[in-house]
């Protein structure tokens, strides 16, 4: 038996995504990120980025990490129990906590994993966990590994929750429900209130996941549990802080008990190095700029209503009537999302082509940003339009 032929499923496997037309290739930036950015040798359009206030390269965040390393260094050096618990993070939750108005908060290393540790920790196997169908993988990971019974209610769809938590809710011990606030993949909303409403009457709880949504809604981008007047419910939120915010790392916003219960039963809390000096440093920054500066957020609306007017009016299907960052064109098919990615490089736009399985229809993902200019937004829409034949009217 040679060791050679346990690894060539490998080259099979790679073989069916080429396929599938799911075989995917990274793009290297080579510039700051920003609203324009360097791939190779293009200067090119950026509507692929997370970053939608413009702070991940904002002087003011490079400073605060900058310091804070030559200050402290730069790894945490140890999980936050054992030598990795800094006065930083401790800064940092603080902060967190007043900007979401709960009276505590928890850094994770990720917001993925802040979410996978959550849901493990809340939920086992008495237990029950009712998700929206379109939630973020970290959510869907959380879910099976936590081992709770799972049910998917159809995305953004109340009487589907209801109908679920009805039939299911009473067979086991707790029940949690969970969903993203803004989609990733298709830029609308979760009906929270309504949720909260159902949680209440089946006596469940409620995760939301505001990664897309902070910096983006609410008073003081403070998110959507803030924009649908949800501060103050009972509620576990989670978020991160590596898009809007511009560094890295996750947290989970809520009550003491739930934060001191995480800190001795979240596995990817307790088993994994605190986050990094300069990410910490960099996202108390960014907290703080969000807050003291609503102008970067009123230049993002502006210009989600200036893109989507736009689009709107050169003919180009949308495939969310709601306004957010995350703006989607329906593609037809796999394969020309497959072709369309580097013909849009080429042509100078830099946006995510997203395809199954991430999502359950091929689609164009474009990502508002506070930074883009009037000019940046007519170039893009002008280039849009001469692939016209690549989207999917319906
Ligand atoms: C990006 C994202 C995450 C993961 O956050 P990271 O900080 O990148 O690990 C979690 N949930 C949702 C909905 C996301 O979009």
């Amino acid at each position: 038996m040679g060791g050679l032929d346990a690894y060539h499923w490998l080259t099979e496997a790679l073989a069916t995504l080429e396929r599938a037309h799911w075989k995917r290739s990274l793009k290297q930036v080579t510039s700051r990120s920003g609203a324009m950015v360097e791939i190779g040798a293009h200067n090119v359009l950026n509507f692929a980025s997370n970053d939608y206030l413009g702070l991940a390269s904002d002087p003011r965040l490079v400073q605060a990490a900058t310091r804070a390393m030559e200050d402290y260094g730069v790894g945490a050096t140890g999980s936050r129990w054992l030598s990795g618990h800094r006065a930083l993070h401790r800064k940092l939750e603080i902060g967190l906590a007043r900007w979401k108005r709960t009276e505590e908060a928890l850094v994770f290393s990720s917001g993925y994993g802040a979410c996978l540790g959550t849901v493990m920790a809340l939920v086992g196997r008495p237990d029950v966990i009712v998700q929206d169908e379109y939630n973020h993988n970290c959510l869907q990971q959380g879910a099976k590994l936590s081992q709770a019974l799972t049910y998917s209610y159809k995305h953004n769809n109340i009487q589907h929750l209801q109908e679920l938590l009805q039939v299911h809710r009473a067979q086991h011990r707790r029940c949690l429900i969970a969903t993203e606030t803004l989609f990733s993949m298709d830029g609308d909303c979760c009906p929270l209130p309504e949720i909260l409403d159902l949680a209440q009457q089946y006596n469940s709880m409620v995760l939301v996941d505001e990664a897309h949504a902070n910096g983006v809604f609410g008073q003081n981008g403070a998110g959507w549990v803030q924009a649908t007047n949800c501060q103050g419910r009972p509620l576990i939120q989670v978020g991160n802080l590596s898009k809007a915010l511009g560094s890295m790392g996750g947290y989970v916003a809520g009550s003491s008990a739930l934060v001191e219960y995480l800190r001795h039963r979240a596995p990817t809390w307790i088993y994994s190095t605190g986050l990094s000096i300069p990410d910490t440093a960099a996202a108390a920054m960014a907290v703080a700029i969000v807050q003291g500066e609503p102008q970067r957020q009123e230049r993002l609306w502006g210009n989600i209503h200036d893109l989507r007017e736009r689009l709107t009016q050169a003919g180009l299907p949308l495939l969310s009537p709601v306004a957010s960052p995350i703006i989607c064109l329906p593609l037809r098919d796999a394969a020309t999302a497959q072709e369309l990615e580097p013909q849009l490089l080429a042509a100078g736009v830099f946006a995510a082509v997203v395809r199954p399985p991430t999502v359950p229809s091929s689609r164009l993902r474009l990502s508002a940003m506070a930074t883009h200019t009037p000019h940046h937004i007519q170039e893009l829409v002008a280039i849009l339009s001469d692939f016209r034949g690549c989207y999917d009217d319906g």
